[in-house]
């Protein structure tokens, strides 16, 4: 791109101005905040899927092979998902936080690094893939112990090694999945998924009007590893372009709301943020 040492200063400069012209921050976060924590992004620069479309709601309730796929793909890549640690941008946002500059954070990501982080008012827009949800009775357990239930009903499994692939999953194509043994509920046998909004799903309505409500008193919108491609975060963007609130965003390469932005950073996060200390 041809981008100068002085231009990526005064991009970084420019941001710092940002958040400090507007204590009460709205923090959008997304792949691009964790891709430093070995978690890896689902688009490229162009917002193009990088690799076949993630399972659906419609398929992972209605198809028990759907089911079996995903839990062994799961299987093997909770292993590295579930270790992953947080990085220098979830810390620079918990700074930020504990200087009084951010008022809420809201993310896209389900992996909870940003609580790991030390960051405290955080709403997860698509869940939390730390915890398994039953269909049927509402029980949740936590995603270690079902991992556990997991390996012991499929010993064969807990032996791949595959490439990592987002959200926790791995690719393991090729395989004939229709022998891998899912654990039903322990409560009542019903579908066990996991905790998070899966696409062709619907953001649950208080998650929605909690967000709505903390952009509403914010000043700002701070957009820091997100292309917005996906209508349940861009609608924020748009929202807050409608109240006239300034929006700031950090991604390397286009995002959805691009026309609506009074400050665009293409750095990686952790760059654009190193100004905080
Ligand atoms: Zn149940």
């Amino acid at each position: 791109m041809g981008t100068t040492a002085a231009e990526v200063e005064r991009d970084r400069a420019r941001l710092r101005e940002f958040v400090e012209a507007h204590p009460r921050l709205f923090v959008l976060t997304g792949a691009g905040c964790s891709t430093d924590s070995g978690i890896p992004d689902y688009r490229d620069t162009n917002g193009g899927w990088k690799r076949p479309q993630p399972v659906t709601y419609q398929a992972f309730m209605g198809e028990k092979v759907t089911r079996q796929r995903y839990w062994a793909r799961s299987l093997v890549g909770w292993r590295r998902f579930g270790r992953a640690q947080p990085n220098a941008t979830h810390r620079a946002l918990a700074r930020l936080e504990q200087q009084g500059r951010i008022a809420t954070l809201l993310t896209q990501n389900v992996d909870g690094l940003h609580q790991a982080a030390g960051h405290r008012n955080v709403i997860d827009l698509h869940g939390r893939l730390d915890e398994v949800r039953c269909m049927g009775c509402d029980a949740r357990l936590p995603r270690n112990a079902f991992q556990q239930a997991l390996v012991e009903r499929n010993p064969s499994w807990a032996l791949l090694d595959a490439g990592d692939a987002p959200d926790g999953d791995a690719d393991l194509e090729g395989r004939d999945f229709s022998r891998f043994d899912v654990p039903p509920c322990p409560a009542c046998g019903g579908i066990l998924k996991p905790d998070v909004v899966f696409f062709g799903e619907n953001v649950p309505r208080h998650r929605v009007d909690a967000a709505v409500t903390s952009l509403n008193e914010a000043d700002a919108m701070l957009v820091v590893g997100s292309s917005l491609m996906v209508f349940s975060g861009y609608r924020f963007a748009a929202a807050a372009a409608r109240e006239g609130k300034p929006i700031a965003a950090v991604n390397l390469g286009k995002t959805r709301a691009d026309p609506l932005l009074s400050l665009k950073i293409e750095q990686s996060c952790a760059e654009a943020l190193s100004f905080v200390s």
